[in-house]
């Protein structure tokens, strides 16, 4: 079970992450259409990186070629630079806007020692799945403060309900109970507690 949440949590992931950069990708098409200047810039660096390759395969430019391209490049990437800013553009425009910037959507996250560990943000929903599934959700609406113990009789009848003291008086021992527990949760040699009744009762 714990197996195929992680899973339908990892494609969810998975589809995030792709929405995000087909995202991008969108911006990105949409801005070159309005300044085809940044397209003609994005074009000239790609062509710059790719003769860098071949250059440094075929070991053939001198210090003087290479320190020529560093000089383009840079200059290229100033000139980028200069249009965002003219038109107000965050630098991070293009760049896929995913919801976590720890995983990038991955779920996962790898140290500097090639260690990887599960993302905070996948844990967080795992733990966010157990918890609505535990109907612990409504902790804001069902707890002790918004208890109503007047919903319950304050009749004694010990041939209707089996006790000698009202339904009321009861719940409210049963309350009183369930916060001792509470209070004593961190203490290890304090009972638990154990609920029981027919299936469906809460
Ligand atoms: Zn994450």
């Amino acid at each position: 079970m714990a197996y195929e949440i992680l899973n339908s949590l990892l494609k969810e992931y998975e589809k995030k992450k792709l929405n995000a950069e087909l995202e991008a990708e969108k911006r990105k098409d949409d801005l070159y259409e309005k300044v085809p200047k940044l397209k003609e810039i994005e074009g000239e660096l790609n062509s710059f990186a790719i003769n860098t390759a071949k250059n440094i395969l075929k070991n053939g430019s001198s210090m003087e070629e290479q320190e020529e391209l560093k000089r383009k490049v840079a200059s290229l990437k100033q000139e980028k630079e200069n249009i965002f800013k003219e038109l107000t553009i965050p630098s991070d425009y293009l760049k896929p806007h995913y919801e976590c910037m720890l995983c990038n959507d991955t779920g996962y996250v790898t140290d500097s020692n090639y260690n990887t560990t599960m993302c905070s943000c996948l844990k967080q929903k795992l733990l966010d799945y157990s918890f609505n599934k535990s109907n612990m959700s409504n902790l804001d609406k069902e707890n002790f403060s918004t208890f109503n113990p007047c919903i319950f009789s304050d009749e004694v009848d010990v041939a209707k309900y089996k006790f000698n003291i009202s339904p009321r008086k009861n719940i409210l021992n049963i309350k009183d109970k369930c916060i001792e527990f509470v209070e004593n949760f961190d203490n290890l040699n304090y009972k638990n507690l154990l609920f029981t009744g027919n299936t469906g009762l809460r």
